[in-house]
């Protein structure tokens, strides 16, 4: 199909066996479930808020190097952030896997390590669940945010 060598970078490979914030939050303000089932990748993401700014951000899961590497990336890349900055970062992610837009490219500091899932349109949504997911918790949305 194709070479994950050419996805799994360094930074890729060490979040994935070393992920971040990997921890169910006990006292967490939101939380959401995603699933991404093409690939069997299964998320929890939980937020901490402080007034608007998400104070703190964990993830338990499994699945693919990619969805679990992403989701870790993202909880050091938006813990800090205001919920419009987070939502900005997730729309430059979100364009730098999409399109060939490489002139901002993006200014997105490690989560640029993904940018490899571009090649690979079915990987997007492994890359991106994380944030889907983040998103539905920040909404109270109860659901399953399922990719499909
Ligand atoms: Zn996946």
């Amino acid at each position: 199909m194709f070479d994950l060598r050419e996805l799994y970078q360094e930074v890729i490979i060490d979040h994935n066996r070393n992920p971040r914030n990997h921890y169910a939050m006990n006292d967490a303000s939101f939380q959401a479930n995603g699933a991404n089932p093409l690939c069997g990748d299964k998320l929890t993401v939980y937020v901490q808020m402080n007034d608007d700014t998400i104070e703190s951000v964990s993830f338990v899961g499994c699945g693919c190097a990619i969805s679990q590497a992403s989701a870790s990336l993202m909880t050091e890349a938006i813990t800090g952030l205001s919920r419009a900055k987070a939502d900005s970062l997730f729309d430059n992610f979100h364009r730098m896997l999409t399109t060939d837009d490489e002139s901002d490219a993006l200014k997105l500091s490690k989560l640029d390590v993904l940018s490899g899932v571009r090649a690979y349109p079915a990987r997007v949504k492994c890359a991106t669940l994380a944030w889907h997911t983040l998103q539905a918790a920040l909404a109270q949305d109860n659901r399953v945010i399922s990719t499909e």
